[in-house]
């Protein structure tokens, strides 16, 4: 057993004796506790079993004099730093830490959104130096993140665009503004625990805090619940809301938008809203960071002889020279025709020429291709054929 059990084990506690009882009255008190919460005497039932396991622990440690003492020692100087005392513990050696596993086990929530209360609880109780076992006032919580995805169009990535967002997200109910009362009537003060959400029980000598289970820790209960929200404060809201993705946003991007996620509660910030972006291809441009890329076919003889190519660009079409004698591959520069940036500088746009060799030719094109060939030195391949001749 590690010491972080024995610190958060109240060995005296599960079989319900004083810390300064003597060897005797631990074990009568082990058998007594054994016998209740037997298995065999409660078949079926989780709870006794626990119990069960729980004394068996406690007094193996407790019935060992050695292993008693350490124990003692540890939780004398961890009781008094890590967990506060609890008030009745105040005249006891060491004081009382509560048992953390029986505050918990009882499903202490936050009973208007089904979570976080947890947190609040735990910090509530374990932090501040109040006496008597009272929860402070529950504070301010931020509100959740929120993802979504959008798609956008290539040509509104790369020159940026407004969109309205549609986002459906727990909220809080505006009839009664998340108290879930009935307009007119107040949430009251919950009667057992008189506010404070956490009761007290006692065992033997000592007493134990836990989640009020009448408010479930929230500390007020409501009579006349809202129409609207059924007394949760909660409710599902649709909310729309126009987003600005800057020009030249990439697919695979995530947009943070600081405090359009969910609504805080009790006066809390609200959470972040992030879009995951994702870019629809385009049919004609490619892109590599801020430069548009564009492949375009030309003729042998346009590549030989050159020519002027007309080619579009998202907005409008732009003339590129390619000149005489440009090779297949060759990759042409339009210069501010790509993703326009933040800076106001543009990337560019890139066009790589495709020479298309035509899979079938007229009589006439032969005879002149054949011309051609006769008048053009052969391709440089020496290089190659010195290998050839070496390797065969
Ligand atoms: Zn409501
Ligand atoms: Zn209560």
């Amino acid at each position: 057993m590690s010491s972080k059990d024995w610190i958060e084990k109240d060995f005296y506690a599960v079989l319900g004796v004083d810390k300064a009882a003597s060897a005797d009255d631990i074990k009568k008190a082990y058998r007594k506790v054994a016998r209740e919460s037997h298995p065999d005497h409660n078949p079926g039932d989780p709870k006794a079993e626990e119990r069960f396991k729980a004394a068996s622990e406690a007094y193996n440690v407790l019935s060992d004099s050695g292993r008693r003492r350490e124990y003692d020692e540890m939780r004398s100087l961890f009781g008094s730093g890590a967990f506060r005392r609890n008030a009745r513990g105040g005249g006891q050696p060491g004081g009382m830490p509560f048992d953390v596993s029986d505050m918990f086990g009882g499903g202490a929530g936050d009973r208007r959104f089904g979570g976080g209360g947890f947190q609040d609880l735990f910090s509530s109780i374990f932090t501040g130096g109040q006496a008597g076992g009272q929860a402070a006032p529950r504070g301010p919580a931020r509100g959740r993140d929120v993802e979504t995805e959008v798609a956008l169009d290539f040509g509104d990535a790369v020159r940026g665009v407004t969109l309205p967002l549609t986002l459906r997200a727990p909220g809080v109910c505006d009839t009664c503004h998340g108290n879930g009362a009935k307009p007119g009537t107040q949430p009251q003060t919950c009667p057992v625990c008189h506010g404070a959400g956490v009761t007290t029980r006692n065992q033997g000598s000592f007493s134990f805090s836990e989640p009020c289970r009448n408010c479930q820790g929230v500390g007020t209960v409501v009579e006349e619940k809202c129409p609207e929200c059924h007394g949760s404060g909660g409710v599902t809201k649709t909310r729309t809301m126009n987003v600005r993705f800057p020009a030249g946003v990439a697919d695979g991007q995530r947009i943070r938008l600081a405090g359009r996620g969910e609504p805080g509660e009790r006066g809390g910030p609200a959470g972040d809203l992030f879009v995951h972006v994702k870019v629809r291809p385009d049919e004609l441009f490619g892109r590599t960071g801020d430069d548009l890329t564009l492949t375009v076919p030309v003729t042998f003889a346009e590549a030989v002889l050159g020519t002027d190519l007309r080619v579009p660009t998202l907005d409008g079409a732009v003339t590129l020279r390619v000149p005489p004698g440009t090779p297949s591959g060759r990759v042409l520069r339009a210069r501010g025709k790509g993703v326009v940036r933040r800076d106001g500088q543009a990337g560019d746009l890139l066009v790589t020429l495709d020479v298309v060799v035509p899979a079938r030719v007229s009589d006439e094109a032969r005879t002149a291709l054949e011309s051609f060939a006769e008048q053009t030195p052969p391709a440089a391949r020496e290089h190659l054929d010195a290998r050839v001749r070496r390797v065969s």
